[in-house]
């Protein structure tokens, strides 16, 4: 069987092509389940009855199990979903004002194994199918139907669990019908993936020639702090990281945005600041401050807010774009991977 929510419609035309079906079938079926949310091959009226039978035998719609629900207060909704194996990951709707941003997970469990993350707290058991990636998705907009306000997922962001670059083919499969006009068509500028900075795949995306944007856990502003937080800066260190953001800049034509949790004592001084304002000076990246979630068994703690608005004015001071992000379900298990990290634990 073929769950239909793995293929992007390029991979779809290759399916049906080997089935000795024309090319444009695919754009025929794309349309009816993403657009017209036909689920029923019978109801497909442009498809041939014969095609239609062998559609019906041979292709299914999987979508992940809701396991568990938050809510909170402010509206963020989280979920853990449970997969076909049993699997579970988890899944965020973020009501901004410019749209409804979906946060979904690439992986099932991490092994960049950052210091601060509870992630990494479950080594990664698999990748997730695209079915599984798209699936979040797809359940978050059935959730915003149930509400009756004519909503949808507007914005999609890779920052969930797992690190999607180690999972590559399927997220950009993906993005691919994420973006696709037939598809949810969501503009490549509102997904955005994030890295924890896997160099040579920042070079295959700088090539792929979409327009999606690209965020960097950098975390640091030396190799010396970011090794101690984060493994994967002992592979890739931040020369070779920031050749290949100048790299994607230029060919891409776009700005990166790096993503710096302020960590108490480790990060957050203004020596950190200037330093991080000169490691991305020549480059055009903008700064997301992150205000550290708390991990119950990590040791790391927040910055307090007035060094977090010292670090910032450092930053402006020196020419550099940053902002702060806004905090989302401080009352729910937000932190990335803890309400997960939390159940499998307690099963
Ligand atoms: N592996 C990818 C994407 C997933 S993490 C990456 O590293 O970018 C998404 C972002 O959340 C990263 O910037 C990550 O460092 C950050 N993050 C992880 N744990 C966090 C926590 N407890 N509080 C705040 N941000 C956290």
């Amino acid at each position: 069987m073929y769950n239909f929510y793995d293929y992007s419609l390029p991979k779809l035309e290759e399916l049906i092509v080997s089935f000795n079906e024309k090319k444009y079938r695919a754009t025929q079926l794309f349309k009816w389940v993403y657009k017209r949310k036909v689920f029923d091959f019978d109801a497909m009226s442009d498809v041939s009855k014969t095609f239609r039978e062998f559609l019906k035998e041979n292709f299914v719609f999987i979508k992940p199990k809701i396991y568990k629900k938050q809510v909170s207060k402010d509206g963020t909704i989280k979920l853990l979903l449970e997969l076909e194996d049993g699997a579970k990951v988890e899944t965020v709707l973020m009501r901004y004002n410019y749209g409804n941003v979906a946060c979904v997970s690439s992986e099932v469990g991490c092994n960049m194994g950052c210091a601060f993350c509870a992630s990494g707290i479950l080594k990664k058991q698999r990748e997730l199918k695209v079915s599984e990636i798209l699936g979040q998705v797809l359940v978050l907009n059935d959730l915003l139907f149930e509400e009756g306000n004519d909503e949808r997922i507007t914005h999609v962001v890779v920052m969930g669990t797992g690190e999607p670059f180690d999972n590559y083919d399927n997220v950009m499969d993906f993005i691919r019908i994420l973006n696709n006009p037939h598809g949810l068509e969501i503009g490549a500028r509102h997904i955005t993936v994030s890295t924890c900075g896997i160099v040579p795949k920042i070079y295959d995306y700088a090539n792929e020639g979409l327009q999606i944007n690209l965020a960097i856990s950098l975390h640091a502003p030396n190799d010396e702090i970011r090794n101690k937080i984060m493994a994967i800066s002992r592979v890739y260190p931040l020369d070779e990281l920031m050749k290949a953001v100048k790299y994607y800049e230029k060919t891409a034509g776009r700005r990166v945005t790096f993503e710096y949790i302020l960590l108490k004592g480790i990060n957050d001084s203004k020596e950190n600041a200037k330093e991080l304002a000169k490691l991305i000076k020549g480059t055009l990246a903008y700064v997301n401050l992150i205000p550290y979630n708390e991990v119950s068994e990590m040791k790391y703690r927040r910055s307090d807010e007035k060094t977090v608005h010292e670090y910032l004015d450092t930053l402006m001071k020196l020419g550099v774009t940053a902002t702060i992000r806004k905090e989302f379900g401080s009352d729910i298990d937000a932190a990335c991977g803890q309400l997960r990290a939390k159940e499998e634990r307690r099963d």
